[in-house]
């Protein structure tokens, strides 16, 4: 089992003064507390939630009798992590002061402090007593909520003074189990493409994450540029500008869409997913070219671990199985004949040095991942459950095409999963 966490932002509707006026006190205590604890915790290099809330805890209580004592216990845990991530900055030589600074507060709630009041409104504990708060139910939390996913007991809030709103961060967990696979779908990451191997016939999902990312980021700094040379470097229009370029590319994030289509097509099939293992995979030549180094890594992440990340969250979400496995010269060699496959001056198409055959580079590397797996090279030591396959290559004719079915970005991005029809379109070109 495995419990699998989302965090959904969702907001109260306007509240009346007073009631917002009870939150903007108890943020204050709130605020004080975590201030005194973080001061107290690096000089006296406590970092442990327990111990700090051991040694503080009546001093802390005495200073506010008036709140919920569980608020205690939550300012120390916000303290600790505060101060954990500080410690850990300060010693890569990255925090500027002796002191964390605590700007932004959060106010960190357990299952004593609030509880959920009907589907679209909660009660909080504060000093004034319990508050029931009304909230603005989206799209997203509805999905949660229908679906099989539970209300975890801890929630943070956030006070919007403009609006006199709370922002409420609600934690979602749901147990998942993986099933026991009835086969693999092996699935090959690049730089502009998804290529996958659904039942023998290979789809190659266009995704241009490398021109996307190249696009936000050219895009990012001409409005840095123009605001620094309009407004300083400190603008608060600039941030505002840039925040809404990232929500904006948030939304229309692709790896999303892809993790979402490959595990869907995963688990209406029972497979189980095969990745390549990631880490010394080298930067492509497409990358290589890019000189900032910065941006150059930002790419490398995008393409490859994003992508991977995003498919190995949505698999665990879904139960799906993943299996890594070794990467070494999975596009190499031919899967037919173990023999290389030559590809001239960066083509993706190759020759079999032995058959004499041609192939897609994305594609040998899905065959040969998915022989690794069924030969158990993965870190799953998986067994072949009911595939006709066992590593010989009696599927691949060599009178087959070895092209992967590509399938342009404004085709698949609206997709679910592997439609029917377009399966149904495929078969038939592989007879023809
Ligand atoms: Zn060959």
């Amino acid at each position: 089992m495995t419990r699998v966490l989302r965090t959904v932002l969702i907001k109260s509707v306007k509240l009346s003064r007073k009631v917002f006026r009870a939150f903007v006190e108890l943020e204050g205590m709130y605020r004080n507390m975590v201030e005194q604890l973080v001061l107290y915790a690096v000089r006296s290099e406590v970092k442990s939630f327990t111990k700090l809330k051991a040694l503080k805890y009546h001093k802390m209580r005495s200073l506010y009798p008036q709140l919920p004592s569980h608020y205690v216990y939550t300012a120390c845990q916000d303290a600790s992590a505060r101060v954990k991530s500080f410690l850990r900055l300060k010693k890569r030589g990255l925090a500027k002061r002796e002191y964390p600074e605590v700007r932004k507060v959060s106010i960190w709630l357990d299952d004593h402090l609030w509880r959920p009041d009907s589907l679209t409104s909660i009660r909080i504990a504060t000093h004034r007593g319990w508050v029931r708060v009304e909230l603005e139910p989206h799209r997203q939390y509805w999905r949660y909520v229908n679906r099989e996913w539970k209300l975890a007991s801890e929630a943070k809030i956030r006070l919007d003074k403009r609006n006199r709103q709370l922002i409420i961060c609600l934690t979602f967990a749901k147990e998942t189990k993986e099933y026991e696979p009835r086969g693999y779908l092996p699935v090959d990451v690049n730089e502009n493409n998804v290529t996958t191997l659904v039942d023998g016939i290979a789809y190659l999902f266009e995704t241009n994450t490398e021109k996307l990312v190249l696009g936000y980021y050219y895009r990012r700094k001409k409005v840095q540029e123009k605001y620094d040379k309009l407004y300083g470097k400190r603008s608060r229009i600039k941030k505002k500008v840039l925040r809404k370029l990232k929500e904006k590319k948030k939304k229309n994030d692709i790896k999303w869409k892809i993790a979402n289509l490959i595990v869907r097509t995963a688990h209406e099939r029972q497979y189980a997913i095969v990745l390549e293992k990631l880490g010394k995979k080298p930067a492509s030549n497409m990358i290589r070219r890019i000189s900032n180094k910065q941006l150059r890594h930002r790419i490398f992440q995008a393409c490859f671990r994003g992508v991977q990340k995003a498919i190995e969250e949505k698999a665990r979400e879904y139960g799906v199985p993943v299996i890594l496995v070794d990467p070494k010269n999975t596009s190499k060699l031919c899967p037919i004949h173990k023999a290389p496959v030559n590809y001239n001056n960066g083509s993706r198409i190759g020759e079999c040095s032995k058959g004499g055959e041609l192939w897609h580079r994305d594609v040998v590397a899905c065959w040969n991942l998915l022989f690794k797996a069924l030969r158990g090279d993965g870190s799953h030591a998986p067994s072949p459950v009911g595939h006709d396959l066992d590593g010989s290559p009696v599927p691949l004719g060599s009178t087959a095409t070895h092209d992967p079915v590509g399938l342009s970005k404004s085709l698949w991005a609206r997709w679910k999963s592997l439609p029917q029809i377009q399966y149904a379109t495929a078969l038939n070109k592989m007879k023809r």
